[in-house]
């Protein structure tokens, strides 16, 4: 199971759960702590505070357009590197990839491996260098796992 830190109920669950009148009924939508309805309310949403404010502000309008501009970017980068795979070329020149709509600052993580950054894209990581995207291959699903 797992609580949010942040929860007031973090430190007392076990102490309530012990009382039979009290039911865990929902998880918090922000972070999945079990919720204790039975006091007062029985619609609670989110174990604290912090856990609203921090779900309102991640679905506010602003940031929920941010985010898709964002995820399209990455799934576009994902089918040209893709591509790259499937043609079983060795590079691809940045300047077509960017042709092509590839956004090199959009990445899901980054590691730097001597005197390059491996760059990941989900499933698929790869090198930039100055004129070109290279070293482009699928990730094992054993390390995916490993995440
Ligand atoms: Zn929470």
């Amino acid at each position: 199971m797992f609580f949010c830190i942040d929860s007031p109920i973090f430190a007392t669950v076990a102490n309530l759960t012990a009382m039979k009148n009290i039911k865990i009924l929902e998880k918090c939508k922000e972070c999945g702590a079990p919720l204790i309805q039975g006091r007062g309310r029985t619609d609670r949403k989110f174990c604290s505070v912090t856990c609203k404010n921090r779900y309102h502000n991640r679905n506010s309008e602003p940031f929920r357009e941010y985010r898709q501009r964002i995820l399209r970017r990455l799934d576009r980068n994902h089918s040209i590197l893709s591509g790259v795979i499937r043609a079983e070329r060795a590079a691809l020149g940045l300047t077509e990839a960017m042709a092509m709509g590839f956004s090199p600052t959009i990445y899901t993580s980054s590691t730097k491996k001597g005197k390059h950054v491996e760059y990941t894209c989900f499933d698929i990581r790869y090198r930039i260098s100055e004129n070109r995207l290279w070293a482009v291959e699928k990730i094992t699903l054993s390390f995916l796992s490993g995440l």
